[in-house]
């Protein structure tokens, strides 16, 4: 008792904006605002993150397998 973890008020994960590094924020994840996020998006259509595959990227949401 009376270890104090000192808490952040905000749940903000600890990965840094994929663009610029700055932390995110809760309202433009995965990245610190949504002018990154056009950045990225720009960086998609300009081919530097093209994948070798046909397939997107990893799918966050997969339906539970039983
Ligand atoms: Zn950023």
């Amino acid at each position: 008792m009376g270890e104090v973890h000192q808490l952040k008020p905000r749940a903000q994960p600890s990965v840094p904006c994929p663009v610029c590094g700055k932390p995110t924020s809760a309202s433009s994840l995965p990245f610190c605002s949504t002018r990154c996020a056009h950045l990225d998006l720009g960086r998609w259509l300009d081919g530097s993150y093209r994948v070798p595959t046909a397939e997107g990227p990893d799918e966050p949401e997969k339906p539970d397998p039983e």
